[in-house]
């Protein structure tokens, strides 16, 4: 998956261009641009490459989730149905729009269930964000039927899936706004970065206005600027944005080797009954970003990581174990360990998590390794790997 593994003369060039003239912001100082303006051509190439009307870049992928809720109105005591398997940046992005995040089962697809989903749905709920972890996304078509007939927004965070499609269009384009991360390990990067792209005009326009102070961007004297509505700031900088340039532009060369790396370990997998693949839903393709197997159990997945680590096998993870991507390592979010009072709305919304258990969630992030495919690999490499994962595989189930 990361973009930063083939850093090379290309992003040099872009960041160079915005190093000679000076100008690290993306808005205004016309004149001294020398006619660089990073950001712009990255969201026009992000629209050209996505097949989406908008596309606006922000300072993070965890800013790109808070906007994304925010330009389409959800806010204070509204509830946000989130899968148990995603990144922490989905709750945090959530809770600080004063809404509620509301933590749902996952199913073999390693995404939101639509059944548990529909069982989480309240008066309350506002939004549903199923996140494509891995590379692969959620059953679209179970959720945005479910979306639609209890009129819910469907945000996708597509931040670890840039380049997957489904029934032939981009993850990030099927909901009402998609979000994308362009931090330091993401598929393509800009450093730091991301951006949401929505085909909804009018989502755009918030987007456009409230990621710099609700500023209008009308004419060009930014001082003279109104503000119809208020705003922050989630402003990439132009250097920042120079990075993904160079970056987008070789995304398809990125995920084309994503997908050759990931074919040959998974072949090498494929014929040993004990592994069974993460199910990628009818007419979805994966972007190939990581190799997802379930084990038949959770001392067998653990035993097969020991193995791994003995034997240089690295990037593979157990979320199980891991504290970023798992419910059952949240703590701080279980207990609320905030720097700053919360409301009592809030608090009352979030007590389910004390008692709750997320048993089918277990069961599949127990028994999942998810390998990450990295793009430097020579074929070699990917050859010799694939047979040590084999090789460890078959000591640890027979
Ligand atoms: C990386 C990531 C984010 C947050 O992105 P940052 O740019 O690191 O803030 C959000 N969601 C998922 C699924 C991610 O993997």
């Amino acid at each position: 998956m990361p973009g930063f593994e083939l850093f090379s003369e290309a992003e040099r060039k872009e960041v160079n261009d915005v190093l000679a003239s000076g100008v690290l912001m993306r808005y205004g100082f016309d004149g001294m641009r020398n006619g660089h303006w990073k950001a712009k051509e990255l969201e026009h190439a992000l629209q050209k490459q996505l097949n989406v009307k908008h596309a606006q870049l922000v300072s993070s992928g965890t800013a790109a989730v808070s906007v994304a809720l925010a330009i389409a109105g959800v806010g204070a005591g509204d509830e946000v149905i989130m899968p148990t398997f995603t990144f922490v940046a989905s709750f945090e992005a959530i809770m600080m729009l004063g809404a509620i995040p509301i933590l749902v089962d996952i199913d073999d697809t390693l995404t939101l269930d639509p059944e548990a989903v529909k069982k989480a749905i309240t008066p309350k709920t506002k939004a549903v964000m199923p996140v494509h972890m891995c590379g692969s996304m959620a059953n679209l078509d179970a959720l945005k039927t479910l979306c639609d007939e209890h009129k819910l927004l469907l945000i996708e965070d597509a931040c670890q899936a840039i380049g997957g499609t489904y029934k032939g269009k981009a993850l990030g384009t099927i909901g009402d706004v998609g979000c994308f991360s362009f931090d330091f390990v993401k598929t393509m990067t800009c450093g730091e970065g991301g951006a949401i792209i929505t085909n909804n005009s009018n989502y755009a326009l918030n987007a456009d206005h409230y990621i710099d102070h609700g500023h209008d961007h009308m004419g060009n004297d930014r001082g003279a600027e109104t503000h119809p509505f208020l705003g922050y700031n989630f402003r990439i900088s132009e250097l920042n944005a120079a990075v993904g340039l160079a970056q987008v532009r070789r995304l398809p060369e990125f995920l084309a080797i994503q997908k050759k790396h990931y074919t040959i370990l998974r072949n090498a997998l494929e014929d040993i009954p004990q592994v069974t693949f993460r199910t990628v839903p009818e007419g979805g393709e994966e972007s190939y970003a990581f190799l997802n197997f379930f084990m038949p159990n959770l001392e067998t997945a653990r035993n097969i990581m020991l193995g791994f680590k003995e034997n240089g096998v690295d990037a593979c993870f157990h979320y199980y174990d891991n504290n970023w991507h798992y419910v059952r390592k949240w703590a701080h979010l279980k207990e609320l360990k905030s720097l700053y009072p919360i409301t009592e709305e809030v608090k009352k919304g979030m007590q389910y998590l004390q008692t709750q258990t997320f048993d089918q969630s277990d069961h599949y992030i127990a028994r999942n390794i998810s390998c990450l495919i990295k793009l430097s690999w020579t074929e070699e490499e990917v050859n010799t790997r694939a047979q040590k994962m084999r090789d460890v595989i078959l000591t640890n189930v027979n």
